[in-house]
């Protein structure tokens, strides 16, 4: 099983790989005038709204690296109870355990 460092190194990558993407995607401006008409400009919003979802999730990824750094990865921010290594598994990111999630 990957260690969750690891795991979160891998998260990370893709989510570095998407925001390239992303950018590369916004640097083609649409033209705003004649021509490519509203699906052009549809399509950057798009993508700048993509850029801010991937933003976060770097940065959430970030601060996950940091609390295993700090032996604080696992642990519910909110209730300090173990977060389930399978919850884990599927949101490598989460600072709440299931049952805080749930209740919001
Ligand atoms: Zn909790």
């Amino acid at each position: 099983m990957a260690t969750p460092k690891r795991r979160l190194k891998k998260e990370l990558e893709k989510a570095e790989k998407e925001l390239a993407q992303v950018l590369a995607q916004l640097e083609e401006r649409p033209d705003f005038g004649l021509g490519t008409g509203s699906t052009g400009v549809f399509s950057w919003e798009m993508a700048l709204a993509r850029r801010e979802r991937t933003e976060e999730h770097i940065a959430m990824i970030q601060a996950a690296l940091e609390r295993v750094d700090r032996g604080e990865y696992g642990i519910c921010q909110t209730c300090g109870a173990k977060i389930d290594p399978e919850r884990l598994e599927i949101v490598p990111c989460t600072t709440e355990c299931a049952e805080c999630a749930r209740k919001g």
